[in-house]
């Protein structure tokens, strides 16, 4: 498998970057190692003090700073087959300098939102009549629509991360610690995708922590455990999914209380289609939770979109009036959170489609009961 795409599609990433620049009076976007670069050249650098800046220019050659030492594995990513001139600097050389040298007219140079603080200080020192202004926004626009190949690198991640949850229910046995299992998880992520990102197992009381992490608390019998995990692919594409797990019958309360989550999650997702608005998703979800009674416990914006990170835009969340579009891909992931008590969650990563949504999950969204051996 390639960890690539085609190069005609970095070439219609930087065509359509360029035509962006040109709309907004950008003379150029300068964009360091990152899920930026990674999107608009298929360049997977790594993040560190040497300079390695891609140069996205408005109205010339595309160029890629970089140090001497990185110009062969830069020469076997794509960049190698677009047309950007690649401009290399020796250990003893200033290639802040050197970037200012080759960017002497610009008005307005747009800096990668991950642009490491001192290497954007570096580059206003060096360039002191250039504006700089966060590349972000420009860049999002790209990213948050996915094209038909990443669709499928997401489909890929997903069925990655519905296998490891299939897994699940084995690694979780009565007696191990969060601590414990969440380490067999991260090994089954890591040979699911390429890495591991991050695992939340939060059981009994913890459940009720969105964000909890794996602790030495024991597993027993009775507990709901949520189990929140992501990983990356070989291409860069993140997977997200939430299941909940209940170790032997859960009480009725809570089973009430999720199928309620359930009922929830399942009529958010069905009003995906393009037009709605964001904000949408998540309100379809807290009216039906809100009307059981759980609309307080709901603590956390619906979802977020999902790409070459695990959280970038669109934000699923109120106030967020952008109308979706085919491509648009996200989590979908209501929960409730009984503090002290438990607390559930359901996450699917979903594609906005033509006529509605695209599911990149499988797994049973039930309650997951573990049998613990104990019918007490
Ligand atoms: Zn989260
Ligand atoms: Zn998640
Ligand atoms: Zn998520």
């Amino acid at each position: 498998m390639s960890s690539y795409f085609e190069v005609s599609e970095y070439q219609s990433r930087l065509d359509r970057a360029t035509d962006r620049c040109r709309d907004a009076e950008i003379d150029a976007l300068l964009v360091t190692p990152g899920p930026d670069l990674r999107y608009l050249v298929g360049y997977h650098a790594h993040a560190m003090e040497r300079l390695t800046c891609l140069i996205v220019s408005a109205n010339g050659p595309h160029r890629l700073i970089l140090p001497t030492l990185e110009r062969e594995t830069a020469l076997a990513s794509p960049i190698s087959e677009l047309d950007i001139e690649l401009i290399t600097w020796e250990e003893t050389e200033d290639p802040f300098r050197l970037t200012a040298s080759v960017l002497l007219n610009a008005k307005q140079v747009a800096v990668e939102d991950r642009m490491w603080a001192v290497k954007a200080f570096h580059l206003r020192t060096n360039m002191p009549n250039a504006e700089q202004i966060p590349a972000g926004p420009v860049l999002a626009e790209l990213r948050m629509v996915k094209s038909a190949a990443e669709i499928v690198e997401l489909q890929a991640a997903g069925a990655a991360i519905d296998r490891v949850h299939a897994m699940v229910p084995d690694f979780l046995q009565v007696g191990r610690t969060e601590r414990e299992v969440a380490t067999l998880i991260a090994e089954a992520i890591a040979i699911e995708h390429e890495q591991a990102d991050f695992v939340i197992v939060a059981a009994g009381p913890n459940s009720a922590s969105p964000h909890h992490l794996p602790s030495d608390r024991v597993i027993t019998h009775g507990d709901v455990v949520v189990v929140d995990i992501g990983g990356t692919t070989q291409t860069g594409y993140c997977s997200d999914s939430t299941r909940t797990y209940s170790m032997g019958e859960p009480s009725a309360n809570f089973a009430n209380d999720y199928a309620e989550l359930l009922d929830a999650q399942q009529r958010a997702t069905a009003s995906v289609k393009p037009g709605v608005t964001c904000e949408s998703i998540d309100a379809v979800a807290r009216t039906a939770l809100t009307g059981a009674d759980l609309g307080d416990l709901f603590v956390h914006r619906i979802g977020h979109g999902i790409g070459l990170e695990t959280h970038e835009e669109p934000y699923m969340v109120a106030g967020n009036t952008r109308p979706l579009e085919p491509g648009h891909a996200f989590s979908i992931e209501p929960g409730f959170y009984r503090a002290g008590s438990a607390g559930a969650r359901i996450e699917d990563i979903v594609v906005c489609g033509p006529d509605g949504p695209i599911l990149c999950n499988d797994r049973p969204r039930e309650l997951l009961v573990v049998d613990t051996g104990d019918n007490t």
